[in-house]
């Protein structure tokens, strides 16, 4: 994950206000040194939209990539040669094919010639030594050599690339899971120390493939283990070549079952994740001539729990589970068990909830209702008809808003909704329309729908609409539709 990533809160999630139009068939943008930009939109607060414009797609700070371009913006000769000697000048040292060459070189050597420069973070060969005397350089033993993600600098770049590394214990929940479940091949996306541990444990049979833009990574493994990716565009710096190795490994052959876990920035992109991740689906589809349109790679994409609105309404085939992923290099998100703060960041999978077997001894559960593996605190509520928590904290339900709400929230009747008991009230401000039903024309306490909603909550038709109702009237908004279809559609989905 990345951007001001960990930084971004629940709070502060929807105020972005800045939208990204995926890019239309026979459309291109310009490039930047990161591949396709991306058409950006600004909506302010009323719902107007601003006049468009590319940017980088992979760098949320202007410094990291200064990219910008008016959509309609004519670009004079001048300003594109600079951009094109940007380019050049932004190209890694050596090509992949140089990397492995080199990878092979240093392997063979010396133990006491084998030496990494911490400023530059590349191995060195002998002859390259004298030029980074004056850099800080350390040995590299056969040991450290395999675990790259150790050797290597987390990127430590607030706004853009910063890399958090899973813990021993989420990461060996996953390749656990994942081998448990039999699949053969891990298509890692952003997830360095997965592809590393794959390797490393060497249990099973099972291979890897890495796609991610940190190129220090190409001179640890061979062309067909890693490809220098853009997740945000789906765009291989490799070219063609790079696209193949991708190919290659999501092809099936006897039996051997791809998985694919992503474990991106946090940057608040999730539209053209979702993107990209679909394409990669195609592909695989297209590979496996099945003919079923339906089926989509199995994915596991890790992200934080209040994005999940948005994931759903991208991908409505995903779940979210309860598993707190926890990093290595994150102060703040830690597992949950020593009263340190609970990790935000979940699993969404279209892999079959009750298939992802949560460990018991870390306080999971299985919900025989829910059919899937909660946090011990989460409890099955009969009347949403379902284990409500997000943070893994024990919510609690609202007989007035007919949902469950987090515990810290009380019911306010001017809003008519839960909140935070110091939540700026919105009791005759009249500019925001009805919280009930999120319709503009009326005020909740006019609302039509609001002696159903009674209903619903106290009577038995909550229990029979289940899911459905409980959702079509817990916030308001027009998306509720479509998250109700999405869930619709979900099920439909793990109904095969
Ligand atoms: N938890 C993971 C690392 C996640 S950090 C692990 O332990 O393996 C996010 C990862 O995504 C980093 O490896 C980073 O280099 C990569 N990344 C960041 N932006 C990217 C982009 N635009 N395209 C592809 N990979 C990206
Ligand atoms: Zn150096
Ligand atoms: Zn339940
Ligand atoms: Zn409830
Ligand atoms: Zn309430």
């Amino acid at each position: 994950m990345s951007n001001s990533d960990m930084e971004i809160t629940e709070a502060n999630i929807d105020s972005f206000g800045i939208e990204v139009i995926l890019p239309e068939e026979g459309k291109t943008a310009p490039r930047c040194p990161h591949g396709p930009t991306l058409l950006f939109e600004k909506v302010d607060n009323g719902g107007n939209k601003g006049r468009r414009f590319y940017a980088c797609s992979a760098c949320r700070d202007r410094k990291d990539c200064g990219f910008f371009q008016w959509e309609d913006e004519k670009v004079s000769k001048a300003r594109m040669l600079a951009r094109e000697a940007e380019m050049l000048s932004k190209r890694p040292l050596f090509t992949q094919q140089e990397c492995c060459s080199r990878f092979l070189q240093f392997a063979s050597l010396p133990f006491i010639e084998k030496k990494f420069c911490e400023d530059c973070q590349i191995l060195l060969l002998p002859a390259e030594l004298s030029a980074h005397s004056a850099h800080r350089t350390t040995m590299v033993t056969t040991a450290q050599l395999r675990r790259p993600s150790i050797l290597l600098r987390p990127l430590d770049n607030k706004k853009s690339n910063a890399q958090y590394l899973f813990t021993d214990r989420s990461a060996h929940f996953l390749l656990d899971t994942l081998a448990g479940l039999g699949y053969k091949k891990v298509l890692c996306v952003g997830t360095p120390r997965l592809q590393e541990l794959i390797k490393l444990r060497n249990l099973e049979p099972m291979k890897s493939l890495l796609l991610d833009i940190d190129f220090r990574y190409a001179q640890f493994y061979s062309q067909d283990e890693f490809c220098h990716y853009n997740m945000f565009n789906h765009h291989f710096f490799g070219g063609e070549a790079s696209r193949a190795v991708l190919d290659a490994f999501l092809t099936e052959a006897d039996g051997e079952q791809v998985v694919m876990v992503a474990d991106p920035p946090f940057g608040g992109l999730v539209k053209p994740l979702a993107n990209s991740f679909a394409l990669i689906s195609q592909t695989w589809r297209k590979l496996r001539n099945s003919g079923d349109s339906n089926i989509d790679i199995p994915i596991i994409w890790i992200f934080p729990y209040f994005f999940e609105p948005r994931i759903l309404e991208c991908l409505p085939g995903l779940t979210m589970l309860d598993y707190q992923v926890d990093y290595d290099n994150h102060p703040l998100y830690k597992h949950g068990k020593t009263g340190r703060r609970q990790s935000p960041v979940r699993l969404f999978t279209n892999i079959l909830p009750k298939h992802v077997v949560l460990p018991r001894e870390e306080g999971y559960r299985f919900c025989s209702m829910c059919q899937r593996y909660v946090c011990s605190l989460n409890k099955h509520c009969t009347k949403c008809n379902l284990c409500p928590s997000k943070d893994g904290r024990e919510w609690k339900h609202c007989s007035a808003c007919g949902k469950c709400v987090k515990p810290s929230w009380s019911h306010c009747t001017s809003c008519g909704r839960c909140a935070l008991p110091d939540h700026p009230c919105r009791q005759g401000d009249g500019g925001n329309g009805c919280f009930s039903c999120g319709s503009l024309e009326h005020q909740r306490k006019a609302c039509p729908l609001r002696d159903m909603r009674r209903k619903n909550s106290f009577g038995s038709k909550a229990k029979s609409l289940g899911k459905k109702a409980s959702h079509y009237l817990a916030k308001p908004g027009a998306k509720k539709k479509s998250e109700a279809a999405n869930r619709a559609k979900k099920r439909a989905a793990h109904a095969l």
